[in-house]
């Protein structure tokens, strides 16, 4: 089974949802689909947070928009027989998840710093809990698994790291007898071990999750389905001049990920290094590009 993980950008309009659907499409299956938010959520997602903060309730319209893009996506590209389904799941977790939490935020001045983290990681989780029910409503064969009930993290020195035991118990038990399908997990999110609180794997940790998966579930590939035509030799956004890199060892691509290659996450290469599974970085926009092979 491979397992193809898809950037913000990647889902987060009606167009590249379709190419997404294309993509998928083409693939044997059973096949394992991890996304991130819809494109610019998080950072939106976080920012309400800090307006909140402020007692600033005009977060409140932000949160409104963004339910409006969500529904649009679903009218643009959930199977029609699922789509009432999901606009409500939506919906409830916008009114009963979201909206309450971004009220506790604003309304009470006195909240303990440790429950203001406590709740901002709840609602930043929210990001792809929302894109992965739309990209789970696009398939007829679509198969939700919840990244919140397979991801464990536990706090070390500076912040948190995965509980790999624990995960590993978790995913195979998951996937231990799937067959078909397209399975679609959220990238990101994850539980504190312990206290079962919600956490993440740090921003842009989507590329991590979906290595996680692909190494405990040993994936026959790690797809990273991006913006950009591979990895380049520098970031095409200040470097245009940048051209994709056919082929690469993950001693190269750790190499450059730590010197700040945002194309992947860097606890990304460890995972899928360690069994040797190739790494394809490919574009959601131009399917048809070679990309980049990142192997031994
Ligand atoms: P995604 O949302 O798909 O995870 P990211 O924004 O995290 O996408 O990563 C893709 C972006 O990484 C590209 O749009 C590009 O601007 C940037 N980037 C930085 N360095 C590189 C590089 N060496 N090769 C390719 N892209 C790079
Ligand atoms: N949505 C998260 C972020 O924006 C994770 C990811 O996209 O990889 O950081
Ligand atoms: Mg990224």
């Amino acid at each position: 089974m491979k397992v193809m993980k898809f950037g913000g950008t990647s889902v987060g309009t009606i167009e590249s949802l379709l190419n997404l659907k294309n993509i998928v499409d083409a693939e044997l299956k059973p096949v394992l689909v991890v996304v991130s938010a819809m494109g610019g959520f998080t950072n939106q997602l976080l920012a309400m947070c800090e307006q909140a903060q402020q007692r600033d309730i005009s977060c409140l319209d932000t949160l409104e928009a963004a339910r409006k893009r969500h529904h649009d996506a679903i009218d643009g590209v959930v199977v029609e027989s699922m789509r009432k389904q999901v606009h409500a799941t939506i919906d409830r977790f916008f009114d009963e998840s979201l909206k309450p939490y971004y009220l506790a935020l604003a309304t009470n001045p006195h909240m303990p710093v440790d429950e203001i983290e406590r709740v901002c990681d709840a609602i930043v989780a929210h990001g792809e809990i929302l894109s992965s029910a739309i990209v789970t409503g696009m398939f007829d064969d679509g198969v939700p698994h919840l990244s919140l009930n397979l991801m464990r993290t536990m706090p070390d020195g500076s912040g948190r790291t995965l509980d790999w035991e624990e995960t590993e118990r978790l995913v195979k038990a998951e996937f231990s007898s799937i067959d078909k399908g397209v399975h679609v997990a959220q990238g990101f999110i994850s539980r504190d071990t312990q206290s079962g609180a919600v956490t993440n794997l740090g921003r842009g940790g989507s590329d991590y999750t979906a290595a996680i998966l692909a190494s405990l579930l040993d994936a026959e590939a790690l797809e990273i389905w991006t913006d950009v035509d591979g990895f380049m030799t520098a970031d095409p956004r200040t470097h245009p001049d940048a051209t994709v890199i056919p082929q690469m060892t993950y001693e190269q691509a750790q190499k450059m990920c730590d010197a700040g290659a945002k194309v992947i996450y860097p606890p990304t290469i460890a995972p899928v290094a360690m069994k040797q599974i190739p790494v394809w970085v490919k574009n959601t926009f131009n399917p048809s590009a070679p990309g980049t092979l990142i192997v031994d």
